[in-house]
């Protein structure tokens, strides 16, 4: 029986998979009225139904009808883990076995979730746990959406987004927008674009692709280092993109009013934290609106590079600071349960 059941859902389409667009296709392949389009997203994304049953504004013949060819479903959450600075990892099991991790980062008076777009990664970063785990496959929208939803359960007053987890957004481009469209829906989750932020190694292609998409969210850029030869060592993707090409693309981005692209910058001990790299890393940024945010190396088992020494990192945001670039030193929140950037896996132990 229970096989039957697993059968017969594989067949049928997972509500949260759809975007608005999938859902006017369905919607209408009923015959039903566009506004049910609305009614049906909005119990899917904001009032988070766990049945169709629930949704008690549409007639009951269009719920029957619902219910034989779609279901909604949610990730479980298998664990949790909470740091001592107040910072939650949870660990979720995707339906094939596989399992992803989402964090939750208390900053002064706000929210913010960090969420996974991928299972491992491809780009094999040397200094990043995830990238050294391989890839396995992209996430679904359901599976990028329902980390915000899951966590929401627990914590209604989630903030900022920010797709900095396991996986880089732009190597799974198609799922990424769609997810980040839904986000931003005033029929899905009503969340302000301005409070979601794209973090990503640099795809160049997919950045220019992105531009097009006019949707207003912050775009974050790691670019770890200030010369192609130190950025060759620790990020692979930047032989095909070097740096120059990387800036080139990010000048000609085109922000939304009083934005500016955020810079990320790993520091890792005698790799790339002289003070010759802070003042190189000022002149290559010249004449694109940015920021800098610095972040010491987070360590982990079995990792050759080191963090940098506390001074170090203070003397580089000097230098960037008397550059007139607004620089902020990104302490490494829930290092104690392994929720650090970088230091996502996707597997417990014990
Ligand atoms: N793939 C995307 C987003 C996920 S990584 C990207 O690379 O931007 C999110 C951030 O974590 C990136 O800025 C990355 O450089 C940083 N990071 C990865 N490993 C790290 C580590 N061990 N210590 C500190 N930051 C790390
Ligand atoms: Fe992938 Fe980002 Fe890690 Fe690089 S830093 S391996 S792009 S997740």
């Amino acid at each position: 029986m229970a096989i039957a059941g697993n059968h017969l859902k594989m067949q049928q389409l997972n509500l949260k998979n759809l975007s608005l667009q999938e859902m006017e296709d369905l919607v209408s392949s009923l015959g039903e009225k566009p506004y049910r389009v609305h009614q049906i997203y909005e119990w899917v994304f904001q009032k988070d139904v766990s049945s169709i049953g629930e949704m008690t504004n549409l007639s009951k013949n269009l719920r029957n009808q619902l219910s034989e060819l779609s279901y909604i479903s949610r990730l479980s959450i298998a664990d949790k883990r909470v740091s001592k600075d107040g910072t939650e990892k949870y660990l979720l099991m995707l339906e094939d076995g596989n399992s992803i991790e989402s964090v939750l980062i208390p900053d002064e008076d706000r929210l913010t979730l960090c969420i996974s777009t991928q299972v491992g990664c491809k780009l094999n970063c040397a200094f990043c746990l995830t990238g050294k785990g391989g890839f396995i496959r992209n996430l679904n929208h359901y599976e990028i959406i329902e980390q915000i939803l899951s966590v929401r359960r627990e914590k209604k007053d989630i903030i900022n987004i920010v797709l900095m987890g396991m996986g880089e957004p732009l190597d799974n481009y198609e799922n990424v927008i769609k997810s980040i469209k839904t986000m931003i829906s005033p029929h899905g989750l009503k969340i302000p674009a301005k409070r979601i932020t794209l973090s990503t190694s640099g795809l160049i292609p997919e950045i220019k692709k992105l531009a097009k998409e006019n949707l207003k969210i912050n775009l974050a850029v790691s670019l770890n280092a200030s010369d192609n030869e130190t950025r060759d060592k620790i990020m692979p993707l930047s032989k095909k993109y070097p740096i120059e090409e990387l800036l080139k693309t990010l000048k000609e981005y085109p922000l939304p009013p009083n934005r500016r692209i955020t810079f990320e910058y790993v520091m890792i001990k005698r790799l790339n934290d002289s003070i010759e790299d802070a003042k190189k890393l000022s002149n290559i940024l010249k004449g694109i609106k940015c920021k800098i945010n610095l972040i010491p190396f987070n360590s982990y088992e079995g990792v050759d590079y080191e963090a940098p020494d506390y001074k170090n990192v203070e003397d580089f945001r000097n230098i960037l600071i008397s550059q007139h670039y607004t620089t902020i030193i990104r302490k490494s929140k829930g290092a104690d349960i392994s929720a650090a950037c970088g230091q996502l896996r996707g597997k417990w132990q014990g």
